[in-house]
């Protein structure tokens, strides 16, 4: 499905990061890939896991979205190996551990802007640095949650970054819309990774969404990952500014 087509996915930190999943899925379609990581501590293990189970082996480069030189080098090396990009996945988000706990009307100011800029403008500041790569249009996919727009406990500030998130979505749709460059957000259910592992109750409520979800049963990576690879091929040609769920159903339930 995605022969001769390449990419890129932010975002992997483990093997349990939907950065991953995605990844799977997307080589698994064939796919010429890169994957980036935020630190050089990840990068061991990211180079050994992309070198065991892909058939063809990504570029991995290091890129931490605040520091604008990563940002350059990365679409430099991208330019040099690809020559242009048919998509671009997006699965990066951060808050500090004390932000996700208690009343979010405690909100640090820097907290509010750590979480807006690494959560929210980095999908912004990617797709602007990138764009010249996307050459015959393509593909921008994002990753939100529910907690953008009904209140979960502890999800906090994380929650309005999400927020920000959908409308960016919507209003990159808009702008490059004319270059044929589709802009959606997928939209998963609880999954267990390093970062939903930091928000407080996280394995509580992993629990309880199991017993409400439209399906019977909470969702994996991989049902992600095959999303991401229909918002990514051109089966997908006619979405664009869409928020998409992936939850088993989950948000359309009542009680
Ligand atoms: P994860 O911890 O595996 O991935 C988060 C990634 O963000 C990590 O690779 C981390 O290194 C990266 N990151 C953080 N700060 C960064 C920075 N400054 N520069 C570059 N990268 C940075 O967790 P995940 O659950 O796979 O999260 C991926 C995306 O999926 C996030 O946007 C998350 O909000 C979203 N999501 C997750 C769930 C879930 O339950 N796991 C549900 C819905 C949405």
């Amino acid at each position: 499905m995605l022969e001769n087509k390449t990419g890129i996915v932010f975002g992997v930190a483990n093997q349990r990061s939907l950065a991953w999943s995605i990844t799977e899925s997307l080589a698994s379609a064939g796919a010429e890939l890169a994957v980036t990581y935020q630190d050089t501590r990840f990068e061991k293990k990211i180079k050994k896991m992309a070198g065991e189970s892909l058939e063809k082996e990504p570029l991995t480069i290091l890129c931490d979205v605040t520091d604008e030189k990563q940002v350059d080098r990365l679409t430099q090396t991208l330019e040099n190996s690809f020559g242009k990009l048919d998509f671009m996945v997006h699965s990066i988000a951060f808050a500090g551990k004390e932000e996700l706990e208690g009343a979010f009307i405690n909100t640090s100011r820097d907290g509010f802007l750590k979480a807006m800029e690494i959560s929210a403008y980095s999908l912004v500041s990617l797709s602007r640095a990138l764009l010249p790569l996307l050459k015959e249009g393509g593909s921008i996919v994002t990753l939100t949650y529910l907690g953008s727009s009904r209140v979960i406990p502890n999800y906090n500030v994380m929650g309005v970054a999400k927020a920000a998130l959908e409308a960016i979505v919507r209003y990159l749709a808009s702008d490059l819309g004319p270059r044929r460059i589709r802009v959606n957000a997928l939209s998963p259910g609880p999954v267990n990774t390093l970062s939903a592992r930091g928000i407080k109750g996280f394995t509580g409520f992993l629990e309880q969404v199991d017993q409400k979800t439209a399906l019977g049963q909470n969702i994996s990576g991989r049902e992600v990952g095959d999303t991401a690879l229909f918002l990514c091929s051109d089966l997908s040609r006619g979405i664009t500014g869409e928020v998409i769920y992936v939850d088993a159903g989950y948000n359309i339930m009542g009680l």
